[in-house]
Protein backbone atom coordinates (compact mmCIF):
# COMPACT_ATOMS: atom_id res chain seq x y z
CA UNK A 1 0.00 0.00 0.00
CA UNK A 2 1.39 3.17 -0.55
CA UNK A 3 -0.59 6.36 0.31
CA UNK A 4 -3.71 5.17 1.25
CA UNK A 5 -6.65 6.97 2.52
CA UNK A 6 -9.72 5.62 2.96
CA UNK A 7 -12.19 8.92 3.95
CA UNK A 8 -15.83 8.46 4.41
CA UNK A 9 -18.62 11.56 5.14
CA UNK A 10 -18.48 15.37 2.66
CA UNK A 11 -17.60 18.60 5.11
CA UNK A 12 -17.48 18.78 8.42
CA UNK A 13 -19.21 15.20 8.51
CA UNK A 14 -15.85 13.42 7.11
CA UNK A 15 -14.47 11.13 8.71
CA UNK A 16 -10.55 9.90 7.76
CA UNK A 17 -11.07 6.00 8.31
CA UNK A 18 -6.95 5.50 7.08
CA UNK A 19 -4.80 8.78 6.36
CA UNK A 20 -2.56 7.59 4.60
CA UNK A 21 -1.14 4.17 5.29
CA UNK A 22 2.27 3.19 3.21
CA UNK A 23 2.61 -0.78 3.85
CA UNK A 24 4.27 -3.48 2.38
CA UNK A 25 3.56 -7.21 3.76
CA UNK A 26 6.53 -10.28 2.54
CA UNK A 27 4.62 -13.51 1.35
CA UNK A 28 4.97 -15.63 3.98
CA UNK A 29 4.33 -13.14 7.01
CA UNK A 30 2.22 -13.06 10.03
CA UNK A 31 1.05 -10.11 10.84
CA UNK A 32 -1.46 -9.01 13.83
CA UNK A 33 -3.60 -5.71 13.61
CA UNK A 34 -4.18 -3.87 16.70
CA UNK A 35 -5.59 -0.61 17.87
CA UNK A 36 -8.43 1.11 19.32
CA UNK A 37 -12.06 0.75 18.36
CA UNK A 38 -12.60 3.22 15.12
CA UNK A 39 -8.92 3.50 14.71
CA UNK A 40 -9.13 1.72 10.60
CA UNK A 41 -8.63 -1.68 11.07
CA UNK A 42 -11.27 -3.27 9.84
CA UNK A 43 -11.55 -0.74 7.00
CA UNK A 44 -7.81 -1.42 6.11
CA UNK A 45 -8.40 -5.13 5.97
CA UNK A 46 -11.15 -4.63 3.83
CA UNK A 47 -9.27 -2.60 1.18
CA UNK A 48 -6.37 -5.92 1.78
CA UNK A 49 -8.93 -8.06 1.19
CA UNK A 50 -10.05 -6.40 -2.15
CA UNK A 51 -13.59 -6.00 -0.42
CA UNK A 52 -13.59 -2.45 -0.42
CA UNK A 53 -11.47 0.06 -2.15
CA UNK A 54 -9.62 3.52 -0.87
CA UNK A 55 -10.35 7.18 -1.64
CA UNK A 56 -7.14 8.08 -2.77
CA UNK A 57 -3.54 5.69 -2.94
CA UNK A 58 -2.30 2.77 -4.59
CA UNK A 59 -2.42 -0.96 -3.64
CA UNK A 60 -0.69 -3.47 -5.50
CA UNK A 61 -1.71 -7.08 -4.56
CA UNK A 62 1.16 -9.82 -5.87
CA UNK A 63 2.33 -6.49 -8.01
CA UNK A 64 -1.35 -6.24 -9.69
CA UNK A 65 -2.25 -2.60 -9.25
CA UNK A 66 -5.66 -3.61 -7.67
CA UNK A 67 -7.30 -0.20 -9.39
CA UNK A 68 -6.69 -1.81 -12.57
CA UNK A 69 -9.60 -4.87 -11.95
CA UNK A 70 -13.07 -4.96 -12.70
CA UNK A 71 -15.37 -6.19 -10.47
CA UNK A 72 -15.47 -10.01 -11.95
CA UNK A 73 -11.90 -9.63 -12.54
CA UNK A 74 -11.74 -9.45 -8.17
CA UNK A 75 -13.54 -11.86 -7.38
CA UNK A 76 -11.62 -13.78 -9.11
CA UNK A 77 -8.54 -12.70 -7.15
CA UNK A 78 -10.58 -13.04 -3.86
CA UNK A 79 -11.51 -16.42 -4.90
CA UNK A 80 -8.12 -17.84 -6.09
CA UNK A 81 -5.98 -15.78 -3.81
CA UNK A 82 -7.42 -15.26 -0.46
CA UNK A 83 -9.29 -16.76 2.39
CA UNK A 84 -11.37 -15.04 4.80
CA UNK A 85 -11.99 -16.12 8.76
CA UNK A 86 -14.47 -13.75 10.80
CA UNK A 87 -14.97 -14.19 14.92
CA UNK A 88 -18.69 -15.26 13.81
CA UNK A 89 -17.65 -18.63 12.29
CA UNK A 90 -20.16 -17.92 9.32
CA UNK A 91 -21.21 -21.42 8.79
CA UNK A 92 -23.80 -22.86 7.48
CA UNK A 93 -26.14 -24.50 10.83
CA UNK A 94 -28.08 -27.29 8.78
CA UNK A 95 -24.93 -29.09 6.76
CA UNK A 96 -22.31 -30.71 7.56
CA UNK A 97 -18.69 -29.82 8.78
CA UNK A 98 -17.67 -31.33 4.97
CA UNK A 99 -20.25 -29.98 3.13
CA UNK A 100 -19.02 -26.29 4.73
CA UNK A 101 -15.68 -26.76 3.89
CA UNK A 102 -16.61 -27.75 0.23
CA UNK A 103 -18.51 -24.95 -0.49
CA UNK A 104 -15.94 -22.57 -1.65
CA UNK A 105 -15.25 -25.58 -4.48
CA UNK A 106 -18.59 -25.63 -5.40
CA UNK A 107 -18.09 -21.76 -7.03
CA UNK A 108 -14.50 -23.64 -8.69
CA UNK A 109 -16.57 -26.37 -10.18
CA UNK A 110 -14.53 -29.09 -8.71
CA UNK A 111 -16.00 -32.39 -9.21
CA UNK A 112 -18.19 -33.91 -6.53
CA UNK A 113 -15.32 -36.55 -5.66
CA UNK A 114 -12.44 -33.70 -6.21
CA UNK A 115 -14.42 -31.92 -3.64
CA UNK A 116 -14.57 -34.15 -1.02
CA UNK A 117 -11.06 -35.31 -1.28
CA UNK A 118 -9.99 -31.87 -1.26
CA UNK A 119 -12.38 -30.87 1.70
CA UNK A 120 -11.20 -33.80 3.95
CA UNK A 121 -7.97 -32.81 3.44
CA UNK A 122 -8.54 -29.44 4.63
CA UNK A 123 -10.48 -30.86 8.11
CA UNK A 124 -7.69 -33.16 8.64
CA UNK A 125 -4.92 -29.76 8.68
CA UNK A 126 -7.24 -28.43 11.32
CA UNK A 127 -7.47 -31.59 13.05
CA UNK A 128 -11.12 -31.96 12.77
CA UNK A 129 -11.41 -34.78 9.82
CA UNK A 130 -13.19 -37.18 12.77
CA UNK A 131 -15.92 -34.44 12.75
CA UNK A 132 -16.86 -34.50 8.77
CA UNK A 133 -20.05 -35.73 9.38
CA UNK A 134 -20.75 -33.17 12.51
CA UNK A 135 -23.42 -30.38 12.11
CA UNK A 136 -21.68 -27.04 13.55
CA UNK A 137 -24.28 -26.88 16.67
CA UNK A 138 -22.83 -30.25 17.33
CA UNK A 139 -18.82 -28.82 17.60
CA UNK A 140 -17.93 -26.54 20.02
CA UNK A 141 -16.62 -23.04 19.37
CA UNK A 142 -13.15 -23.85 18.59
CA UNK A 143 -14.07 -26.78 16.55
CA UNK A 144 -16.18 -24.43 14.49
CA UNK A 145 -13.77 -22.13 14.01
CA UNK A 146 -11.72 -25.03 12.73
CA UNK A 147 -13.58 -25.96 10.26
CA UNK A 148 -14.04 -21.89 9.14
CA UNK A 149 -10.27 -21.54 8.87
CA UNK A 150 -10.50 -25.05 6.73
CA UNK A 151 -13.24 -23.55 4.43
CA UNK A 152 -10.79 -20.81 4.27
CA UNK A 153 -8.00 -22.78 3.63
CA UNK A 154 -9.76 -25.61 1.42
CA UNK A 155 -8.96 -23.36 -2.68
CA UNK A 156 -5.12 -23.07 -1.09
CA UNK A 157 -5.05 -19.46 -0.89
CA UNK A 158 -1.54 -18.25 -0.32
CA UNK A 159 -3.13 -15.20 1.76
CA UNK A 160 -5.32 -15.42 5.01
CA UNK A 161 -7.30 -12.31 6.63
CA UNK A 162 -8.64 -12.98 9.71
CA UNK A 163 -10.91 -10.62 11.82
CA UNK A 164 -10.58 -11.59 15.45
CA UNK A 165 -10.96 -15.29 14.56
CA UNK A 166 -10.60 -16.17 18.14
CA UNK A 167 -12.95 -13.40 19.81
CA UNK A 168 -15.32 -15.97 20.44
CA UNK A 169 -13.20 -18.59 21.95
CA UNK A 170 -11.61 -19.47 25.87
CA UNK A 171 -7.94 -18.75 25.73
CA UNK A 172 -6.92 -22.66 25.98
CA UNK A 173 -9.12 -22.91 22.54
CA UNK A 174 -7.51 -19.36 21.31
CA UNK A 175 -4.24 -20.56 22.21
CA UNK A 176 -4.86 -24.05 19.84
CA UNK A 177 -6.12 -22.00 17.39
CA UNK A 178 -3.64 -19.86 16.90
CA UNK A 179 -1.01 -22.57 17.29
CA UNK A 180 -2.45 -24.81 14.46
CA UNK A 181 -2.27 -21.50 12.25
CA UNK A 182 1.29 -20.72 13.10
CA UNK A 183 1.81 -24.65 11.84
CA UNK A 184 0.07 -24.22 8.78
CA UNK A 185 2.18 -20.56 8.39
CA UNK A 186 5.50 -22.63 8.27
CA UNK A 187 3.89 -25.60 6.38
CA UNK A 188 2.12 -23.70 3.59
CA UNK A 189 3.61 -20.50 3.52
CA UNK A 190 1.03 -18.88 3.74
CA UNK A 191 0.86 -15.16 4.15
CA UNK A 192 -1.37 -14.09 7.74
CA UNK A 193 -2.71 -10.75 8.50
CA UNK A 194 -5.40 -11.24 11.45
CA UNK A 195 -7.27 -8.16 13.52
CA UNK A 196 -7.15 -8.70 17.07
CA UNK A 197 -7.57 -7.26 20.29
CA UNK A 198 -6.18 -9.43 22.49
CA UNK A 199 -1.89 -8.51 23.33
CA UNK A 200 -1.72 -12.81 24.23
CA UNK A 201 -2.91 -13.83 20.70
CA UNK A 202 -0.86 -10.73 18.67
CA UNK A 203 2.32 -12.39 20.32
CA UNK A 204 1.65 -15.27 18.01
CA UNK A 205 2.63 -12.77 15.08
CA UNK A 206 6.21 -12.01 14.20
CA UNK A 207 4.40 -8.41 13.37
CA UNK A 208 2.38 -5.90 14.86
CA UNK A 209 1.07 -2.86 13.16
CA UNK A 210 -0.73 -0.58 15.58
CA UNK A 211 -3.15 1.53 14.35
CA UNK A 212 -4.34 4.94 15.69
CA UNK A 213 -6.27 7.39 13.89
CA UNK A 214 -5.93 5.69 10.93
CA UNK A 215 -2.70 5.96 10.66
CA UNK A 216 0.23 2.76 11.70
CA UNK A 217 2.03 4.60 14.26
CA UNK A 218 3.74 1.48 15.56
CA UNK A 219 4.94 -1.62 13.59
CA UNK A 220 7.39 -4.47 14.56
CA UNK A 221 8.21 -7.14 16.50
CA UNK A 222 5.44 -7.82 19.34
CA UNK A 223 7.79 -7.70 21.82
CA UNK A 224 8.63 -4.20 21.10
CA UNK A 225 5.35 -2.99 19.87
CA UNK A 226 3.30 -4.10 23.06
CA UNK A 227 5.85 -2.83 26.00
P1 LIG B 1 -14.84 -3.46 14.85
O1 LIG B 1 -14.49 -2.29 15.71
O2 LIG B 1 -15.27 -4.66 15.64
O3 LIG B 1 -13.85 -3.76 13.80
P2 LIG B 1 -16.82 -1.67 13.75
O4 LIG B 1 -18.00 -1.54 14.63
O5 LIG B 1 -15.80 -0.60 13.75
O6 LIG B 1 -16.16 -3.10 14.02
O7 LIG B 1 -17.26 -1.81 12.22
C1 LIG B 1 -17.96 -2.91 11.71
C2 LIG B 1 -18.34 -2.56 10.28
O8 LIG B 1 -19.37 -1.56 10.30
C3 LIG B 1 -17.18 -1.96 9.51
O9 LIG B 1 -16.61 -2.92 8.62
C4 LIG B 1 -17.75 -0.79 8.75
O10 LIG B 1 -17.94 -1.09 7.37
C5 LIG B 1 -19.09 -0.53 9.37
N1 LIG B 1 -19.08 0.77 10.05
C6 LIG B 1 -18.29 1.15 11.07
N2 LIG B 1 -18.51 2.40 11.43
C7 LIG B 1 -19.48 2.86 10.62
C8 LIG B 1 -20.16 4.12 10.50
N3 LIG B 1 -19.87 5.16 11.28
N4 LIG B 1 -21.10 4.22 9.56
C9 LIG B 1 -21.40 3.19 8.76
N5 LIG B 1 -20.79 1.99 8.82
C10 LIG B 1 -19.85 1.82 9.75
P1 LIG C 1 -11.78 -0.32 13.54
O1 LIG C 1 -11.89 -1.55 12.72
O2 LIG C 1 -10.38 -0.04 13.98
O3 LIG C 1 -12.74 -0.29 14.68
P2 LIG C 1 -12.98 1.00 11.27
O4 LIG C 1 -12.07 0.76 10.13
O5 LIG C 1 -14.20 0.15 11.39
O6 LIG C 1 -12.12 0.94 12.62
O7 LIG C 1 -13.45 2.52 11.27
C1 LIG C 1 -12.54 3.62 11.13
C2 LIG C 1 -13.36 4.90 11.12
O8 LIG C 1 -14.14 4.96 9.94
C3 LIG C 1 -14.36 5.01 12.28
O9 LIG C 1 -14.43 6.38 12.64
C4 LIG C 1 -15.65 4.53 11.67
O10 LIG C 1 -16.76 5.08 12.33
C5 LIG C 1 -15.52 5.03 10.24
N1 LIG C 1 -16.25 4.18 9.28
C6 LIG C 1 -15.95 2.89 8.98
N2 LIG C 1 -16.78 2.41 8.05
C7 LIG C 1 -17.61 3.44 7.75
C8 LIG C 1 -18.69 3.58 6.82
N3 LIG C 1 -19.09 2.59 6.04
N4 LIG C 1 -19.31 4.79 6.77
C9 LIG C 1 -18.92 5.82 7.54
N5 LIG C 1 -17.90 5.74 8.42
C10 LIG C 1 -17.25 4.57 8.53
Amino acid sequence: MRGIYKLYGQGAAEVRALDGIDLDITAGEFVAVMGPSGSGKSTCMNILGCLDVPSAGEYLFRGVDVASLDRDELALLRRKFMGFVFQSFNLLPRTSALANVELPLIYENVSRKRRKRLALDALRLVGLEDRADARPNQLSGGQQQRVAIARALVTEPPFLLADEPTGNLDTRTADEIMHRLVELRNERDLTIVMVTHEPDIAMYAERVLFFVDGRIQRDGPPAEVLT
